[in-house]
């Protein structure tokens, strides 16, 4: 019988395996504070507070797995830093910790590859392979924190993969991620980025958890936007735009939409313009980022266009910011390493 992914189960799952194998609730707390805070112990033997025998126990029925860094690059810019993580199956996902002036936040993958076919993404080329589970969510943070030797202040859904394309594990990584019991870390200070899968969306407005929504929006017509996001066609713009003003309603948040300036495709004044009245009276922040170049794809943004076209969403009365390029010398962009190392 294989044994149970311990970081992927929640604290009440966890105090319901106990129970069923006849120990005290209050177990869980115990060993959950173990796996979850202060150095997160990586073997049952060094639960030294639980007896002998019942580290046993757990040992035949838990498996408590971390994955395994395989390549760490440093920015010589910036600090940001880089790690390629090898899971147990040899599949390989990216994690990227930045470095703000307000601390460090750590941009994680939630799948193996990615299905949704976005033409400027690195992450979706070579398609998609599996969902991660929590604990393969989870333990990118810890094993970033152990790695680099730092805390993490803040997290983003932004790495390999549509997280919405994988959200009961990925709601289930929240809960254990914010669990007062454990690493106890405020939804407010984790992103998650879609796409634009609308149900989901609406899935999630529900949960009303202070999670920040950024949305990639990228371009502003339905023909234009499906041509570079195929999952347009499924779910267009005007429903995007309808569940992300739910999504405000229901959870008072403001979302955060991302859009990467390519020359020629999303960059012109009557981008800037219908961008403005898409936008028009919605809680929201547009974050332009200039096109990071990926090597199987013809998209370029020209050096000065994302601050140029954030101008002209301002005067236009929207909120608009540049994202910092933080890693550019490591090619920080998703899925380009995962990439380069299995080719
Ligand atoms: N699937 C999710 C999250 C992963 S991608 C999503 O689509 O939001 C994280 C962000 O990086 C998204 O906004 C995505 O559109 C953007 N992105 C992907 N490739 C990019 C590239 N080459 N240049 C700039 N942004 C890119």
């Amino acid at each position: 019988m294989s044994k149970i992914d311990i970081l992927s189960l929640g604290f009440k799952e966890l105090e319901t395996a106990l129970r069923e194998m006849g120990e005290k609730p209050f177990r869980a707390g115990q060993i959950f504070k173990w796996l979850h805070c202060g150095d997160r112990v990586k073997s049952f033997e060094e639960m030294t507070d639980i007896s002998k025998e019942l580290r046993g126990r757990l040992e035949d029925s838990f498996e408590i797995v971390y994955p395994k860094a395989v390549r760490k690059l440093v920015s010589k810019k910036d600090g940001t830093r880089k790690i390629l993580f090898e899971l147990s199956d040899n599949n390989h996902v990216e994690t990227v910790i930045m470095d703000y002036r307000h601390g460090k936040s750590i941009c994680v993958s939630t799948q193996v590859g990615c299905k949704m076919g976005c033409t400027f993404c690195a992450s979706t080329i070579a398609g998609f392979k599996r969902n991660l589970s929590p604990s393969e969510i989870l333990t990118q943070i810890y094993s970033a924190e152990n790695e680099c030797g730092v805390h993490i202040d803040s997290v983003v859904l932004m790495g390999i993969g549509e997280p919405l394309d994988n959200y009961d594990n990925v709601v289930k990584f929240l809960g254990i991620l914010s669990h007062p019991k454990g690493r106890n870390m405020s939804l407010r200070h984790v992103s998650l980025s879609t796409c634009g899968i609308v149900p989901r969306i609406k899935e999630l407005a529900e949960l009303r958890s202070g999670l920040t929504l950024s949305v990639s929006l990228h371009n502003t017509t339905n023909e234009g936007r499906s041509a570079i996001m195929p999952v347009n066609r499924r779910y267009d713009i005007n429903e995007l735009l309808d569940a992300c003003r739910e999504y405000t309603k229901a959870t008072g948040r403001r979302i955060s939409f991302e859009y990467a300036v390519i020359d020629g495709v999303n960059d012109s004044r009557e981008d800037a313009k219908r961008l403005a009245k898409l936008l028009d009276g919605m809680i929201c922040h547009v974050n332009i980022i200039p096109v990071n170049p990926v090597k199987e794809r013809d998209y370029h943004s020209k050096k000065g266009s994302a601050a140029a076209f954030a101008k002209q969403l301002e005067s236009l009365g929207i909120n608009a910011t540049v994202r910092r390029t933080l890693g550019s010398d490591i090619d920080a962009a998703c899925g380009q390493l995962r990439r380069e190392y299995e080719i």
